[in-house]
């Protein structure tokens, strides 16, 4: 399986992931052209796309999502309060209900999910698991807490796709006002680097070999931050995979999902 972030953050998410010419979109946070300027940057391919899945209706996630499945005319999964929440956008477009607890088959993939703490209608974390080879990569963002859920869906990923979003100092003396920061930091907001932390180092074991740091904040995180604090978290679980940070502007590099090709450590 191919995984390609191609950019994540309060502007935009989208990552696609692919096996055997098969792609599933999860989330698109960007406008079309800005998706497949993005596409080209990380060598993807948007037309193997044949479903989209929308992990909730936040328009840095779903901003879109319409023109996209209309021009590639394949389905959109999403929560049902996600798919009722974008009702309007998606007349005439084929529309798929994720089981807010449950899993799907989706070509070559099988999708599960659980609910996420977050100030959406009915948002989701997944993982998407390879169903032929069992390769996991699990995704959350956008959460507020790690529910005991969301820490037992992702227990078993080959790569996790983690929300990093602030550092809690810079948070406190950031740009916000008192009523954002406290959005951001609550239980409907964003996951703090230190929250990551505790998250990943409860998730590491011997098969888990890549970390994506995901939907950093602009004004209240920096990348050495979060790599640091979570980084020195995975080294004493013993982590010896690599350690991504995914930007907003910049696309990052695909990378395939293979346990074996990592055994190496790339904290550097
Ligand atoms: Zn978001
Ligand atoms: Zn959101």
């Amino acid at each position: 399986m191919r995984v390609a972030v191609l950019g994540s953050g309060s502007r935009g998410n989208a990552i696609v992931l692919e096996a055997d010419g098969f792609a599933v979109l999860v989330d698109v946070g960007f406008g079309i052209r800005a998706l497949q300027r993005r596409a080209r940057a990380a060598a993807v391919d948007l037309r193997t796309v044949r479903a989209v899945l929308l992990t909730h209706e936040h328009s840095d996630h779903a901003r879109g999502v319409s023109p996209l499945a209309q021009q590639l005319s394949c389905p959109i999964y999403a929560s049902p309060g996600t798919l009722a929440a974008l009702a309007p956008r998606l007349v005439d477009l084929r529309t798929r209900e994720l089981p807010a607890h449950g899993t799907a088959e989706i070509g070559p993939f099988t999708v599960s999910t659980c609910p996420t703490s977050h100030d959406a209608v009915e948002p989701l974390a997944l993982t998407v698991t390879e169903t032929c080879s069992g390769e996991r990569v699990g995704i959350a963002y956008d959460l507020g807490r790690p529910t005991p859920g969301v820490r037992r869906l992702l227990r078993d990923c080959s790569c996790l796709i983690i929300e990093a979003n602030h550092d809690d100092s810079l948070l406190r003396t950031g740009p916000y006002p008192p009523v954002v920061r406290e959005r951001i930091a609550g239980p409907g907001g964003h996951l703090s680097n230190r929250a990551a932390v505790e998250l990943v180092e409860g998730l590491c074991h011997q098969r888990l070999h890549t970390v994506v740091l995901a939907h950093l904040s602009d004004h209240c995180n920096r990348i050495d931050l979060a790599r640091r604090a979570v980084g020195n978290g995975l080294r004493r679980r013993g982590f010896r995979g690599r350690l991504l940070v995914a930007g907003q502007e910049t696309p990052l590099a695909s990378f395939q999902v293979a346990a074996e090709q990592y055994s190496f450590d790339a904290f550097g």
